[in-house]
């Protein structure tokens, strides 16, 4: 039984506060906590304000008046499901009052887009001292499929050697153009160059220029494309036999069409520029006019495909295999009111606080979903909607 504090009100949040609100022998009292607070509201009214007691206006920011908070409402822990950049304002109001942590993206400085733990790992020993404990990047990638990692290596390998993980939503919601997740931070991610690792460095690409098209199961084949996940940076200092780990992300023609056209004149950029008299940043006023990427979900059909292909060595003999899970939806919608891409986030964020507030995940410091036995975590996926699947591969995934 556990007091839980929830901050952010949006896509990945609204699920979270659904399926906490569904358990409430897990957690007992759900806070809420935004910057926009009628978005709270609408998201108490749906969960019902005997399960969501409480919610509040902040600005995640501002650490002292995030501490200032947590200390009226007293919770075993914060979930973060606001955007990247109040992670380390969240984490230290979290140090400053005894609470414990967690979130589904890594730190990013507003003025660069720069997607590394270094800022988070630093806390490592605060938390340890305090008897802490931070969760990072509990939502499905990262997160899930680091615990597929895992899975994978305690189960079916005795070294793991190649890592690729694929993420697919063959989804189709009907908009021109619209992102699944906060369309700033989705772009951010996406026009970065990738880079991937191999035989103990860091290889970069150009933005979206390596493709393979790749078999889903149960969508297809589709085009995807190299990108650098966070993950990989984390699966590799925890895995060190690995010799090459790459992330694929799919995207439609249309959909490429449409970003290039948006950074070739300039909008997709985070260097601000003077509009009548004001600083606006190009990204942020793009954000303001595509669709919430929560207000997708109605008549959204298709399913979303993400997994990881794991290849190493077991009895002396290499093989592949490929845990992966389908998500659909329109079922989605249907159970809690969101598309699938908030859904695969929201409810292993769930799961991940449910896993520390009952000890089965709980250890001072800060930590990445790897690092603990994936075991129970992976039979919560399939009681709360995410079963998955093991497929063993007749042949690696192709160079
Ligand atoms: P949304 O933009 O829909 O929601 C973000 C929420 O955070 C909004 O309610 C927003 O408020 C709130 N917020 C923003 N700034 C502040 C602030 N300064 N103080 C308080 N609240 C603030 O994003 P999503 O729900 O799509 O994504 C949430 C998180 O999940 C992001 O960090 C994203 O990167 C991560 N994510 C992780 C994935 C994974 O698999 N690991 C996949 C998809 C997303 P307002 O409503 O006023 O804008």
């Amino acid at each position: 039984m556990s007091k839980v504090l929830i901050i952010g009100a949006g896509g990945v949040a609204g699920v979270v506060v659904q399926k906490c609100a569904g358990l409430p022998e897990v957690f007992s009292e759900i806070h809420l906590a935004s910057r926009t607070l009628s978005k709270c509201q609408a998201l108490q009214e749906k969960a019902g304000k005997d399960r969501v007691v409480g919610v509040y206006q902040v600005d995640a920011d501002d650490s002292a008046e995030v501490a200032e908070l947590i200390r009226g409402i007293n919770p075993s822990l914060v979930i973060n499901v606001a955007l990247p950049y109040q992670d380390l304002p969240i984490m230290d109001a979290c140090l400053e009052t005894g609470v414990h942590y967690l979130d589904t993206a890594n730190y990013e400085p507003k003025d660069e887009a720069k997607f590394e733990y270094s800022w988070q790992w630093a806390y490592q020993e605060r938390f340890k001292e305090k008897g802490l404990m931070a969760l990072l990047g509990a939502g499905f990638d990262p997160g899930v499929t680091n615990v597929f990692t895992a899975y994978a290596a305690k189960h079916y390998f005795d070294e793991v050697h190649y890592l690729d993980i694929v993420d697919c939503n063959g989804g189709d919601h009907g908009q021109a153009f619209a992102t699944n997740f906060n369309p700033e931070i989705n772009i951010r991610e996406i026009t970065q160059k990738g880079k991937y690792w191999e035989n103990g460095e860091w290889h970069e690409t150009d933005p979206i220029s390596v493709r393979k098209d790749l078999d889903y199961p149960n969508v297809g084949v589709r085009p995807s494309y190299l990108l650098f996940h966070e993950e990989l940076e984390s699966l590799v200092k925890h895995f060190p036999t690995i010799k090459r780990a790459r992330f694929w992300m799919t995207f439609g023609e249309q959909y490429l069409t449409h970003l290039r056209v948006l950074e070739n004149v300039g909008m997709t950029s985070i260097q601000p520029v003077e509009f009548e008299g004001k600083k606006i940043v190009p990204l942020e006023f793009l954000k303001a006019v595509l669709p919430n990427p929560g207000s997708l979900a109605e008549g959204y059909t298709g399913k979303t495909c993400i997994g990881t292909y794991v290849t190493g060595l077991k009895d002396g003999q290499e093989k592949t295999i490929f845990i992966y899970n389908n998500c659909d939806h329109a079922e989605t919608n249907k159970e809690v009111g969101a598309q699938a891409v908030s859904y695969t986030t929201g409810v292993p964020a769930m799961i991940g606080a449910s896993m520390m507030l009952q000890g089965h995940w709980m250890e001072p410091g800060v930590w990445n979903m790897e690092q603990f036995d994936p075991d129970e975590f992976m039979e919560r996926l399939n009681k709360y909607g995410l079963p998955w699947q093991v497929l063993e591969c007749d042949k690696p995934f192709e160079k």
